[in-house]
């Protein structure tokens, strides 16, 4: 495996890590639950998640995907993910407090987001480092290791260095 792929991976499996500590410590507060996709939307990712995705799904040999053009996402399939074993990083942190950096706030500062399902009745509830997906940091990583990635590249046809939609998976499978 190309060892920036294996990064990309490695990045994956930390927020996996980090995804299920917060959903047991956040576990009162969260209405998350299987056949709950009210998150999932069509996608674009970056190429080197585009390619991680590609190429785990052929070696896993993965039944190709049809798609569910009346979904939000088009892998959606009877309310589930039809990709979950493979599905991108963003998805990873669905319903979590993820904390970003907001330039359009007096003044300018961190902010936490969830799902309006989860954390309700919790005005006391006291988000800070220990208890907070900070996804500014996560996108700053994945952005360098695509930067690598693009930089040493050479898969057939993934010429784009921009993001790719999710939906063109099936040309690649
Ligand atoms: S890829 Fe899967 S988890 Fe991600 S938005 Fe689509 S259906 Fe939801
Ligand atoms: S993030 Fe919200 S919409 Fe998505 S599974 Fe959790 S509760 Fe449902």
């Amino acid at each position: 495996m190309k060892e920036i792929i294996r990064q990309y991976r490695q990045l994956r499996d930390e927020v996996d890590q980090l995804a299920s500590k917060l959903s047991e410590v956040h576990s009162d507060h969260m209405a998350c639950r299987k056949g709950c996709c009210g998150c999932c939307m069509n996608l674009s990712v970056w190429p080197v998640e585009f390619y991680s995705i590609v190429e785990e799904m052929k070696r896993f040999e993965w039944d190709k995907p049809t798609f569910n053009e009346k979904a939000a996402c088009d892998f959606l399939k009877d309310g589930l993910c039809s990709i979950y074993p493979f599905r991108p990083i963003i998805c990873r942190t669905h319903g979590l407090p993820l904390v970003y950096w907001h330039e359009e706030t007096e003044p300018p500062g961190y902010g936490v987001m969830f799902c309006e399902k989860n954390f309700k009745g919790t005005d006391g509830i006291d988000f800070g480092s220990d208890n907070t997906l900070n996804m500014d940091e996560v996108n700053e990583k994945l952005a360098r290791i695509n930067l690598v990635f693009l930089d040493e590249q050479k898969y057939p046809s993934l010429e784009s260095d921009t993001r790719i939609e999710m939906r063109k998976l099936l040309d690649y499978l």
